[in-house]
């Protein structure tokens, strides 16, 4: 799938040389004119990078970037004009990943467009994974480690494991564990929770000696890191 880019620039005429560099490159892009509306498409969550001009009518770049930190940690490369180091460091200052100054060679921008979207791909892979001491339950992968040795889980096993490490040291009751991961309309026993948890102990904790599902009496299970 094509990475979307969305270009927030005044000048008609740099946004359109850019958009048209970026498709060559085969990214899908949409432009903005002003600070407001690239506020507001930026902060749509569908974009995997955001260029932005400092220089904008409306709300200015940094303005845009302050507002848009709030809720959102879209890779922003912020456009400056050349020997405006006020803006490079208060952009960096507010959030932004990389910038380029204006004019600039457009290899450049590519590379650190580039580079911002790797950056992001790595942060995302590494979010991917949880972890409880030397236990790692990957997502992508759909793979459960203890101390580098897999582990085959059945999908149930596998989802009240995530479950349990998404919400690490925190207590889950039967109830909440039911709904999480058996889902609303399950008919069954709540004692389903009891079995698959005793399954998942058999295959981690009795197996490498752990402790990590625990038991709270009267509320429900938690996975607990002793060393956190
Ligand atoms: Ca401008």
């Amino acid at each position: 799938m094509a990475e979307k880019i969305l270009i927030v620039e005044d000048e008609a005429k740099i946004a359109r040389f850019i958009e048209l560099e970026l498709a060559h490159e085969g990214y899908e892009t949409d432009k903005a004119e002003d600070g407001r509306k690239g506020l507001e498409l930026a902060e749509s969550g569908v974009y995997d990078l955001v260029l932005l001009d400092i220089m904008l009518p409306g709300l200015n770049g940094l303005e845009v970037l302050r507002r848009l930190r709030r809720t959102s940690d879209v890779p922003v490369i912020v456009l400056t004009a050349r020997d405006a180091v006020m803006d490079k460091v208060s952009g960096l200052d507010m959030g932004a990943d990389d910038y380029v100054t204006k004019p600039f060679a457009i290899e450049e921008l590519l590379a650190r467009i580039r580079l911002a979207l790797r950056r992001r791909g790595s942060r995302k892979a590494a979010e991917d994974v949880l972890t409880c001491g030397e236990l790692t339950l990957s997502v992508p992968r759909h793979e459960v480690k203890f101390g580098g040795e897999e582990i085959g889980l059945t999908s149930r096993e596998f989802s009240l494991l995530q479950t349990l490490l998404e919400n690490k040291n925190v207590v889950l009751s039967r109830d909440s564990l039911l709904e999480k991961v058996w889902g609303y309309d399950y008919m069954g026993e709540t004692n389903v929770v009891d079995v698959y948890v005793r399954y998942l102990r058999n295959k981690i904790d009795n197996v490498y000696g752990q402790n990590l599902i625990q038991t709270v009496r009267g509320v429900g299970y938690v996975i607990r890191d002793e060393h956190e």
